[in-house]
């Protein structure tokens, strides 16, 4: 499998919305590469998949929680190759889901177990498919991988040479993404905002740190990370979000309440607060999470 270059997803011009926030708002549409249900972990798995030669026959063994994105999207790529996924997953045992309807469609297995059982979890299931003799690969939770950082530099490269924007802004979850698109940005002198959607503070700014520095350690110091719209953690979601998912969705951007609405908010701070400017090109990173919009609903 190989991995996807940036003209694999588009740049959309918003001009209604951009005008409503008083910037030229571009957003790059990694919710639209051609892949089911897109988002940013395509790009981060095939990169992975690519790097490390997954073959068919392969078992994929991973963790996430049951509404991960990445759980999901491994889940169809080993459904595409005709490896294997094995999904261990936190949350409530025995509560149906259609999250996990959706996995076993696509033919992956999985355990929910909670969150300090995982590490064992996974570990019983590599040896199980171990003694059948099968290739075993344990990939990172959330594609947290230094392939899946590479993917974003190259991509960030590329689109933000062409487009030339003022100010990127994404969303930062376990921050590989941000993590390469800040090295991409560094390069071409171009400020890439992270905006958190779970972690606060010291401990959000050194995962984001540890990632530049597989691939970039010089790049570190620049890193620009925003935790004040996390909405008190992951898959928290406030009445200010909602209300910015609703005003995209009437413009037609898909967000979602757990990553890229809380992204838009920071952007819209950053209006607010004039560290981008009254009419600069802003690049709104899109990453996905249309499915954690629709569970939402
Ligand atoms: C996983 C995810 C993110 C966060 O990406 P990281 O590289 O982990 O920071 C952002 N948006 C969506 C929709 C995601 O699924």
């Amino acid at each position: 499998m190989s991995a996807f270059g940036a003209a694999d997803s588009p740049v959309d011009i918003y001009d209604r919305l951009g005008n409503e926030l008083g910037v030229e708002l571009l957003v790059k549409r990694d919710d639209l590469l051609p892949f089911p249900l897109a988002g940013n972990k395509v790009r981060k798995l095939f990169a992975e998949a690519e790097q490390n030669a997954w073959a068919p026959g392969d078992v994929l063994i991973t963790n996430g929680g049951v509404e991960s994105n990445h759980c999901r999207t491994l889940a169809l790529m080993a459904a595409r190759l005709g490896a294997h996924a094995h999904l261990v997953m936190h949350g409530v045992p025995g509560k149906e889901q259609p999250a996990l309807r959706l996995l076993e469609s696509a033919g992956a297995t999985y355990d929910v177990v909670l969150v300090d059982e995982i590490a064992q979890a996974i570990e019983d299931r590599v040896a199980e498919h171990s003694r059948m003799g099968r290739t075993v690969r344990v990939i990172p939770g959330g594609a947290h991988t230094k392939a899946g950082v590479e993917s974003y530099v190259d991509v960030g490269y590329e689109t933000i040479r062409e487009w030339e924007p003022a100010h990127v802004v994404v969303a930062s979850g376990t921050g590989a993404t941000h993590a390469g698109l800040h090295i991409a940005g560094d390069r071409l002198g171009v400020p890439v905002t992270g905006v958190s959607i779970a972690r606060r503070g010291e401990r959000g700014i050194a995962a984001v740190r540890e990632a530049v520095g597989w691939v970039a350690p010089e790049c570190a110091p620049s890193i620009r990370f925003d935790d004040r719209f996390t909405d008190g953690g992951y898959g928290v979601t406030s009445t200010s979000t909602t209300d910015t998912v609703a005003l995209a969705w009437r413009h037609g951007l898909p967000v979602d309440g757990t990553y890229t609405g809380k992204a838009l908010r920071g952007l819209i701070a950053m209006v607010g607060e004039q560290a981008i400017a009254p009419r600069d090109r802003v690049l709104f990173w899109h990453t996905g999470g249309l499915m954690n919009h629709l569970v939402s609903l």
